[in-house]
């Protein structure tokens, strides 16, 4: 019995061990959201993927951006909640990758979702090809931005909802507040990477992402929130504004004199490219998206 005792003891030791390895492969404990405030009536949630917006209206509220699973739009429903009693009738779409997408499978159907045509005609592609990834077949977008400039209001809300030209992605969206003197940038900035990220699968552009960054910097802004990582001044989209411009240069005059993209990389001190993991596509670098831009047979 005691030897029994001792072995059963053992087992669920090994089943416990087992389980937890199971759980912590499954689902690794994520940090908890953080909201940040940045006026009475404006936030922006991070964490969970993309940087969430959030502005309080009359009698709703507007999100930008959803994050990126299912469980991460639940947990950013539940801090809004924290915030304000109003319901979330609007959300807008800064581009159409997954991680800014696809966790408005937990928002409540029947609102208004809000993306720039090409960010929409990309969640049709990613839909119909299905996998994981695919942003929610329930929520695609129900109004489509196609001008360069739209002006809205929305629950007395006073936005501009801007695209250039593709950069990012095709479907880029940057939200002014003109009122706040508050842009959201989405994916154009994103701080955890020194070079911007181009989706050329997506029909990102290199110069688009110049174009588009330096009509950031002209808007009257006095924060910038980025699609990743911490609020920006002016000054330090500036400094990635400038970095690029250089990096771009360099790139397209070795370019011209004839070096490989290999050449080029070793030249500009980038890593080499990362092997794919299996988890997830593997994008090209800025370099990578310049050199294609500029050797691109028309
Ligand atoms: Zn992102």
């Amino acid at each position: 019995m005691h030897c029994w005792h001792r072995f059963s003891f053992g087992i669920a030791v090994a089943i416990l061990c087992a389980f937890a390895t199971l759980v912590s492969a499954q689902a690794p404990a994520a940090a908890p959201f953080v909201t940040h405030q940045l006026k009475p009536n404006v936030y922006w949630i991070e964490g969970g993927g993309g940087n969430s917006g959030v502005i309080v209206g009359d009698k709703g509220v507007i999100v930008i951006d959803a994050k990126t699973t299912p469980a991460g739009g639940k947990e950013l429903l539940d801090d809004i909640a924290k915030i304000t009693p109003k319901p979330v009738t609007t959300v807008i779409l800064t581009h159409s990758d997954g991680d800014h997408v696809n966790g408005l499978a937990s928002f409540p159907t029947g609102i208004t979702i809000i993306a720039q045509e090409g960010n929409k005609k990309e969640q049709e592609t990613a839909l119909a090809a299905g996998g994981r990834g695919a942003p929610p077949a329930g929520h695609l977008p129900t109004q489509v931005v196609t001008k360069n400039k739209e002006n809205l209001k929305i629950d007395r809300v006073k936005l501009e909802l801007l695209h250039w030209v593709p950069a990012h992605t095709s479907g880029d969206l940057v939200v002014y507040l003109p009122t706040e003197k508050i842009v959201f940038t989405g994916d154009i900035i994103a701080t955890q990477f020194p070079d911007p990220l181009i989706h050329l699968e997506k029909n990102g552009s290199s110069e688009g992402w110049i174009t588009t960054t330096k009509g950031i910097i002209a808007l009257n802004s006095d924060v910038n929130v980025p699609g990743h990582g911490m609020v920006q001044t002016k000054s330090d989209i500036q400094t990635r504004l400038s970095n690029t411009e250089t990096k771009r240069a360099k790139v397209k005059d070795l370019v011209a004199k004839g070096k490989s993209l290999d050449e080029i990389r070793s030249a500009v001190g980038d890593p080499p490219p990362a092997a794919p993991t299996g988890r997830g596509p593997v994008f090209a670098s800025f370099t990578e998206a310049v050199y294609r831009e500029l050797t691109k047979k028309s």
